[in-house]
């Protein structure tokens, strides 16, 4: 057996301790590393695949010029190994631009420690804790020249075909050269200090390898270093090879925050004395010494997996992190969102076509995303950190808000002119726009507006103008909430892509029905109005047809005659999990749906550009578990939701807005979403990517495992097929047939479940623990024992849904499009439009081409 060690560390930057407190470990560790490095020219360590470390270390003065200086020269000779991310982030919760941009930041960093040397930033893949993978990583990592990973956590190799090295692809055929991580990245962790490696449990991350030393050891109190040591990494090349067909054996020499890097050398060079063939090497050259094995005649071929790794067999992905404090997801959605859909494109377009003198902040705008990208590590927008690292998050993202906002003003003043005095000529030229509720009585007539549409084509629709507030004066203005009165709506046709529309005065004769020529596939093309009727409690618009039934749920009908019941219907079970993982009390008690007595509804808009079904629940759920959280409190208390459905004309889309007051802990709200039963064939929006998944995937079998593999599986682990799986923007379930489906929409919440023939998708998930020993749906422990009475979520949380029913399949219907439509709405502002002109059109069958940024570079 070839054993190849790799020093390294793996740097949570906050978990169970705010970044404020493990900032004060880097003094420690850089000097301890630096003086290694020093001591020991052959020295080499990876920095965990992330370059914050050396940001963080600069800001707190840890990192002096000199020894900066001397970093870098280790850096230069390909010792020290940078990159390729700014940090470790959680690959399903971020947007796939912010995956990208973490890549830019990550190497761009880098590179400029190894100035002026032959070493280069890490061109290696990084994945040493990240929950689970997603299908276009391969992808991800080719386009930025990186041809080769090291991954732990996901996959979904069956038991036999389990191997230390396999070939990943993603859908375009990039293919990377993975690196699978047996026994986790810290199997040789403290080889030179392995008596207290065991008292390390306590502190072990996600229920890695924590007790790995204390496994491998015999206890040897006393016995010499090189012998402990000696049998410690012959017990890991033994467990190694049943899967290595190379012969090649890693060893990962790291643990997390490791303070001291190990002068693990001299002890390998002995080793090597006594005939081991066994040194210190970094990830580059292991993948080279790889190659070259696997290019040996008579080498079997590697096994390919294809898309993404998501299975918690052999070690957790934690299912349950897609659902932890759910409101820091949703923040980071909207934030991400707000930068890449709207601020970019804006400074691009103010740039091109703007007042002469605007220039993008380039250096302030790579700062917003900094700010952002600091709260994508894995353990913060998981939510699985204590508290007080959650609240810090919170305090970021409304800095990175008010940011947003003082950016977006200066580029809209660039590209706006100032609105015309009421009754001035209307705009010249431009896509015109009716006021479809002018017919309304008393209306004030509005000023100037112009309209962004930030699509690589051309929209109509409704817009919402925000007439009476300021512009951009705060943080309110920054979202796209839509004013809960009509009078500020107008139906807009044909704005460019990438481009405006002036919005003229008001013609006050102009009635909804003659509004015509609306292109986006979305709208139909002879636009009707939309009618409430309070009677039946319905609102249609010629395509779809709501009503709001007495027990709270939606019936949804559309013009083809399809119909979907029971939409909206409410399912709270208890959660005795924690932050990681939910996971129902033995006993549960699950409250579905709501008594008619607890419901109201209340239509508006009638005859407006949209009408809106406001239904109000009363639901009683119990105030959590019992004191032995074996099941569910007897006491109930009262929790408030209440819903707005509303249809605008010519939409083929229903959207909700859902809020919940939270009262009680320890639970799982989620809303159902039934379809068709024939509707079984699922495709889920991912980053980059559409997904298909099966509606209802196979059980595992923990008899497949053979003693072998089972010695390696040393961490905590999900032992049952895993049913709320990830998601990003939507949910599509069509029939074989590709003649009827439906599309469920939920922006910023990400993950879901298919039961029964049902969406479920949680609002919310209210836990106390940040990890819990006890845990049902988990073998083994996921972290620290810490108390989180914030991650039960005791607050207003409202979230958006959409949803599209259509008769062809999910393809023709643009599935992902209107996503992205439902993403970046059109948006309007008082003011007019420098030019109309679009500046990006792009034609792609049904639109499949998802544009993820447009920016200046
Ligand atoms: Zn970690």
């Amino acid at each position: 057996m070839k054993m190849r060690l790799v020093s390294h560390t793996h740097w949570d930057r906050e978990w169970f301790l705010p970044a404020s407190f493990t900032r004060e470990w880097l003094g420690p560790f850089f000097h301890s590393l630096a003086e290694l490095m020093r001591a020991d020219p052959e020295y080499c360590f990876v920095l965990d695949g992330q370059s914050i470390l050396l940001e963080d270390a600069a800001k707190c003065g840890v990192l002096t010029p000199e020894l900066a200086q001397e970093l870098g020269r280790y850096c230069a000779a390909g010792r020290l190994l940078v990159g390729p991310y700014y940090l470790q982030p959680d690959w399903n919760l971020v947007s796939p631009e912010a995956l990208v941009r973490n890549l830019e930041i990550g190497l761009r960093d880098a590179a400029l420690m190894c100035e002026g040397g032959v070493g280069e930033p890490m061109k290696i893949g990084w994945l040493m804790d990240n929950f689970g993978q997603i299908s276009q990583c391969p992808q991800i990592h080719a386009s930025f020249g990186i041809d080769s990973v090291f991954m732990w956590r996901g996959l979904t190799l069956p038991p036999n075909d389990v191997r230390s090295e396999y070939l990943w692809r993603s859908h375009d055929g990039s293919t990377v050269q993975a690196v699978y991580l047996l026994d986790s990245y810290r199997n040789a962790m403290r080889l030179l200090s392995q008596g207290a490696a065991g008292s390390q449990d306590g502190a072990s991350s996600h229920g890695a390898a924590g007790s790995l030393a204390a496994s491998d050891t015999d206890g040897g109190q006393g016995a010499p270093a090189t012998t402990q040591m000696e049998r410690r990494v012959q017990a890991i090349a033994n467990r190694i090879r049943p899967f290595s067909p190379t012969g090649l054996a890693l060893l990962m020499n790291g643990y997390d925050q490791e303070m001291e890097p190990e002068a693990v050398t001299p002890a390998l060079a002995r080793l090597a004395e006594q005939g081991y063939d066994m040194h210190q090497t970094t990830p580059g050259a292991f993948v080279a010494e790889l190659g070259a094995a696997l290019n040996k005649p008579g080498m079997p071929p590697l096994p390919v997996v294809h898309g993404e790794q998501y299975n918690g067999r052999y070690i957790c992905v934690f299912p349950g992190v897609l659902s932890a404090r759910s409101y820091l997801k949703r923040e980071n959605y909207a934030v991400e969102t707000e930068m890449e859909q709207y601020l970019e494109p804006l400074m691009a377009t103010a740039m091109l076509v703007g007042e002469g003198s605007y220039t993008q902040p380039a250096e302030h705008v790579e700062q917003v995303w900094r700010r952002i990208l600091r709260n994508h590590p894995h353990d913060s927008i998981c939510g699985v950190s204590v508290d007080d690292v959650h609240t810090d998050m919170e305090e970021r993202f409304q800095r990175v808000r008010d940011e947003l906002a003082l950016l977006q003003q200066d580029a809209l003043d660039a590209l706006l002119l100032p609105p015309l005095a009421d009754g001035a000529a209307a705009y010249p030229h431009g896509p015109a726009l009716t006021d479809v509720s002018a017919a309304l009585p008393h209306r004030p007539a509005p000023k100037d507006a112009a309209v962004f549409n930030p699509l690589p084509y051309r929209r109509s629709g409704v817009v919402a103008v925000e007439l009476e507030t300021e512009r951009l004066g705060g943080t309110e203005a920054v979202g796209h909430e839509v004013s809960d009165t009509s009078d500020d709506l107008y139906w807009v046709t044909d704005v460019p892509g990438l481009g405006w529309a002036s919005v003229p005065q008001v013609q006050d004769s102009a009635p909804a029905s003659s509004a015509s020529g609306a292109a986006a596939p979305v709208v139909a093309d002879a636009v009707t109005d939309v009618v409430g009727n309070v009677e039946t409690r319905t609102i249609s618009n010629g395509l779809l047809s709501v009503t709001a039934e007495p027990d709270g749920t939606l019936t949804l009908t559309t013009a083809q005659g399809t119909r979907f019941t029971s939409l909206l219907e409410l399912e709270d079970g208890g959660d005795s999990g924690d932050t990681y993982t939910y996971a129902p009390p033995s006993i549960d008690r699950v409250v579905r749906g709501v008594k008619p007595e607890d419901v109201s509804v209340r239509v508006t808009g009638n005859g407006t550009v949209r009408a809106t079904l406001q239904v109000g629940l009363t639901v009683r759920l119990p105030v959590g578990l019992t004191e032995d959280r074996t099941t569910r409190a007897a006491e109930e208390a009262v929790v408030p939701v209440f819903h707005e459905v509303s249809l605008d004309a010519g939409a083929a889309v229903l959207r909700i807005t859902s809020s919940v007051r939270n009262t009680v802990r320890d639970h799982r709200l989620r809303l159902r979403f039934p379809v068709e039963p024939e509707m079984q064939k699922l495709s889920v929006g991912a980053p980059f990517d559409e997904v298909a998944r099966d509606a209802s995937p196979p059980a595992q079998d923990e008899t497949d495992i053979g003693a072998d593999l089972r010695q390696l599986m040393l961490g905590a682990r999900e032992p049952d097929t895993i049913r709320t799986m990830p998601m990003r923007d939507y949910v599509c379930c069509s029939n074989s047939e590709g003649s009827r489906g439906l599309a469920v929409y939920a922006p910023g919440l990400f993950e879901y479940e298919f039961r029964d023939s049902a969406v479920h998708i949680p609002v919310l998930r209210a836990v106390g623990w940040l990890a819990r020993p006890d845990v049902s749906t988990r073998t083994g422990d996921a972290g620290p024992m810490i108390a989180t009475p914030d991650a039960q979520c005791l607050r207003d949380t409202t979230v958006e849904f959409a949803l599209y029913p259509f008769e062809s399949t999910a393809e023709r219907a643009r599935v992902p499009a209107v996503a992205a439509e439902l993403r970046a709405p059109l948006w309007a502002f008082p003011g007019r439009a420098r030019d109309t002109a679009g500046l990006l059109e792009i034609e792609s069958p049904h639109d499949a081409v998802i544009m993820s940024s447009a920016r200046v570079v």
